[in-house]
Parts: structure tokens; C-alpha cells; sequence
């Protein structure tokens, strides 16, 4: 079985511009930032999507947004506002099947999204 993209950074088979690393968590820049803050938040566990989330992975759901709070801040649209995502599935557009939070700012949001 192909091992997943983010599974490779993670293993730092593949390079990516990491902001934040700890035990459970990774942070880097996406690759084609559709903001001028970009990041995207994993956890280290490999879990295709949400809908694969068990109640073992509570710390790991509520972790990826304390970690897009304190991120927010150290990237300065903490007051000015950003955007989180999760795009779960073929018609939300998930592209990489393996759960990631969108941290976008820097610039107005549309609603509703496209
Ligand atoms: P999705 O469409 O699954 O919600 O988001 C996947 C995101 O991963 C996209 O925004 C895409 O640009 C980003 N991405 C895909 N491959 C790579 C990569 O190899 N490195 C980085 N840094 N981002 C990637
Ligand atoms: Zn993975």
C-alpha cells in the first residue's frame, strides 16, 4: 500500500516547510497557498478522514484546533481573522486522505466558500 503523502512528511521522506512539531502534531505551509497564511495542521496518527474519527481521537480533534489557535496568533491573523477548514470527502474536494486542518488568513473571506 502507497504510503500517504502527509505520512511522508511527516517521516521527512519528502520535504515541507514545518512550522510547528510535537508528539501527536504537525504544522507546515501548503504547497499552493490559496491565502497569504496557509498552514496545514496533522496529526501524526494516519486518519483518512472525519469520518474515521473514534472517540480514542477526541484529544486529537480538539488538539488540531488549540494548535490552529496558537498558530493563528504567532502568525499574526490571530485580530484580524482566519478561516479553518476541513475538507472531508470527494464533493468538499479532500484531495490527500489523511485528516488536515486548513489555517487560512491574511486576506477577506467570501461566504459561502466555492
Ligand atoms: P485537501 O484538498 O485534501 O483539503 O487539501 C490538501 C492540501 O494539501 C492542498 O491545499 C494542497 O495544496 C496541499 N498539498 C498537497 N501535497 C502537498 C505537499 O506535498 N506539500 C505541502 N506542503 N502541501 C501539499
Ligand atoms: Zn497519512
Amino acid at each position: 500500500m502507497d504510503i500517504c503523502i502527509f505520512c511522508k512528511i511527516i517521516d521527512k521522506k519528502i520535504p515541507a516547510k514545518i512550522i510547528h512539531e510535537d508528539a501527536e502534531f504537525l504544522a507546515f505551509h501548503d504547497i499552493n497557498p490559496q491565502a497569504p497564511v496557509h498552514v496545514l495542521i496533522i496529526p501524526k496518527k494516519h486518519i483518512p478522514s472525519i469520518n474515521d474519527i473514534t472517540t480514542d481521537d477526541e484529544l486529537i480533534t480538539a488538539g488540531l484546533y488549540r494548535l490552529a489557535q496558537k498558530l493563528a496568533k504567532e502568525l499574526k491573523v490571530d485580530q484580524s481573522g482566519y478561516r479553518l477548514v476541513i475538507n472531508n470527502g470527494p464533493a468538499a474536494g479532500q484531495a490527500v486522505a489523511h485528516v488536515h486542518l486548513h489555517l487560512l488568513g491574511g486576506r477577506a473571506m467570501h461566504w459561502p466558500p466555492g
